[in-house]
């Protein structure tokens, strides 16, 4: 289940199913991170090639870019799954006595915090008036990527996620310092989200670290073999391209075991 969910039919679904892992889809997936010229970009291809569907609706760029961000990288997380790469090794440096060390992390039990109620949208009052907020998304990501500047990137962002004002045309509405706290708060209330870091024990000193973890972790780690693994089947069976993706990742490696085994039978 989504941490959010997306607006489906005048409801809100939470539901969603990945693609069975084929060549295809591993493709799909080097070619996200390869076609794409910024992270939200590389995302919104990567899941637009894994997912079947997402709350009953056709995973197209503009139903993906207009989800939560918590949406989108609960959805990386278990993409890594999907990949079999939900437990990895991750390396840190000991903050207290400055020992390298390695420690497992499971990216299905990230905790997640769901989103808050009224979701996708929140409520201020202000001095000028009521402003109607949603949840930044793919898009405001992108949006305020190439801003200079951190003030002026939240105060972007901010003005974004202002859907309605009561106190009058909103494209006129300039936002105070203040406003941009305001709306930040009110957002993080109801926005779901994944947890981005977690507690690590050093192993050397006993002390707790709390250590960084990037969502997207699975992005740089796709199907790096896959060419590898074509060209051997193709080669050895003289199947297409084609036949061979569209092949579950699964039965690709069992062919390639016995083409190992043939081998080592015939040295
Ligand atoms: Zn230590």
């Amino acid at each position: 289940m989504l941490p959010g969910g997306i607006q489906h039919q005048g409801s809100l679904r939470r539901d969603y199913d990945f693609r069975p892992l084929t060549g295809e889809v591993e493709m799909g997936l080097a070619e996200a991170v390869a076609r794409a010229r910024d992270l939200p970009g590389q995302v919104t291809l990567a899941l637009q090639a894994a997912l079947a569907h997402v709350g009953g609706r056709q995973p197209d760029a503009a139903v993906i870019d207009g989800m939560s961000v918590g949406d989108r990288q609960f959805l990386m997380t278990r993409l890594a799954g999907v990949l079999g790469l939900d437990q990895v090794w991750l390396t840190a440096s000991c903050r207290h006595c400055g020992e390298p060390f390695d420690f497992p992390l499971n990216y299905d039990r990230l905790p997640v915090k769901p989103a808050g109620s009224g979701f996708p949208d929140a409520h201020i009052s202000t001095e000028r008036g009521m402003l109607t907020l949603r949840v930044p998304n793919g898009m405001d990501q992108r949006a305020v990527l190439g801003i200079a500047g951190m003030q002026l990137a939240r105060q972007t962002l901010a003005k974004r996620c202002v859907t309605a004002w009561d106190g009058g045309d909103l494209s006129t509405l300039e936002l105070d310092a203040g406003e941009v706290t305001a709306i930040e708060a009110a957002l993080e209330s109801v926005a779901p989200e994944i947890a981005t870091e977690v507690m690590a024990p050093c192993p050397e000193c006993g002390a707790e670290n709390r250590v960084g973890i990037d969502p997207y972790f699975c992005l740089g780690r796709v199907s790096q073999d896959l060419f590898g693994d074509v060209h051997r089947l193709a080669s050895h069976y003289h199947w297409s391209e084609a036949e061979i993706l569209v092949m579950p990742r699964w039965r690709r490696h069992r062919y390639l075991a016995l083409i190992d085994r043939s081998r080592g039978m015939m040295q």
